[in-house]
């Protein structure tokens, strides 16, 4: 059981007490509202994305001098609204927020942190690698390099022109929602660091993102573990150009390292707090060798990326979600085609899967 200390804040009456301080009005924002606060006075703020996910979960953690924050979330007012309603209603200055903490570098968890940094004046924390492809991916100037090599990538996997196009737009759209760029200390795996009285170890995974921090605290038994594991979704593994090349084998080996803590509630990227780390990660595992013998079966005739992503994901996918399923799909067939489950017919494009064995969990 997750253990909610004034669970659902927005039923909370007027005049009980946070953090020494009482709630004087409940409020929602747009759509999705609410944030929650946990034993140890952690806040979960749920901050609106536009995306189909509706929300990713920023926290607050008290610290002697202030505040931390993990994950801000994209760069939108909506998201601007959400912090400010939360600090008011908790009567927290931006001035006394002195540290901000990045699980990893996707846009919907390091967009506001540039502008949060500007607002509270506080320290940005990040992997030094999540920082070098925040940088990559999402900055005017190399972001483009980006765009190009995917768009190019996605082409020579059957991507149709007219979705390439789309596809170019729809990743140009994200720089405004991750700008500005934060200033940025490096936080590795193994460092630790503190917030109250909680004690964090810093552990990095890969996979969902390169060398993504999860953070945990092994005496209270939590864990702040990011997207790497989510409760009722599917963390997206993606295969992208000049990144991890077998993306999928470094989700499931670091998903094996999480499962073998011992925590007993854990704070995700999306959804709710959840406490049943080990079922939930086996869930996952036995997902992808699922998807991989789906895979197998769906290149018996030589096929494309394409062909097996819609036949895999279903024709109606915005273009936000058939840039993750393409990726996701490549991520599963370049795992195959690594152990010798698959060959890829580059003899012509677009590149063709097909066929060699049947898949047998190792
Ligand atoms: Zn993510």
């Amino acid at each position: 059981m997750v253990t909610c200390v004034d669970i659902r804040v927005l039923n909370l009456r007027c005049g009980e007490a946070y953090n020494g301080h009482i709630v004087k009005q409940r409020k929602e924002y747009a759509k999705v509202s609410a944030y929650h606060i946990y034993e140890h006075g952690i806040v979960r703020v749920k901050v609106p994305v536009p995306f189909p996910l509706r929300w990713v979960n920023g926290y607050i953690l008290h610290d002697d001098e202030g505040y931390v924050i993990i994950d801000p979330g994209l760069h939108t007012e909506s998201s601007i609204q959400a912090w400010g309603m939360v600090w008011e209603e908790l009567q927290i200055a931006p001035q006394q927020i002195n540290k901000i903490i990045l699980t990893h570098h996707h846009p919907d968890h390091y967009g506001l942190a540039g502008w949060m940094q500007q607002r509270t004046g506080s320290e940005v924390y990040m992997s030094r690698t999540g920082h070098g492809l925040a940088q990559r991916m999402w900055s005017l100037h190399s972001g483009e390099w980006m765009t190009d090599a995917l768009c190019r990538m996605f082409a020579a996997h059957g991507l149709p022109q007219d979705k390439q196009e789309k596809m170019r737009e729809h990743l140009r759209s994200f720089y405004p929602l991750v700008s500005p760029h934060p200033e940025v200390r490096y936080l590795e795996e193994g460092e630790e660091w503190q917030a109250g009285s909680l004690h964090f170890q810093t552990i990095s995974v890969s996979g969902h993102a390169d060398q993504h921090l999860v953070f945990i605290d092994q005496e209270r038994k939590l864990m702040f573990c990011g997207d790497h594991v989510l409760p009722r979704i599917t963390p997206n593994i993606s295969y992208l150009p000049d990144e991890d090349a077998d993306p999928l084998h470094a989700y499931l080996t670091d998903l094996d390292k999480l499962a073998s803590y011992d925590v007993q509630i854990v704070f995700p990227g999306h959804r709710d707090p959840f406490t049943n780390l080990q079922a939930r990660a086996e869930e996952l595992r036995r997902h992808h060798v699922k998807r991989l013998q789906k895979m197998i079966d769906l290149v018996q005739s030589p096929a494309n990326v394409y062909d097996v992503c819609l036949a895999m994901f279903g024709e109606g996918l915005s273009i936000h979600q058939l840039r993750f399923a393409m990726s996701e799909t490549l991520a599963h067939l370049v795992y195959l085609r690594r152990r010798g489950y698959v060959h890829m017919d580059e003899t012509g494009l677009p590149y063709r899967f097909i066929k060699i064995r049947d898949y047998r969990t190792e």
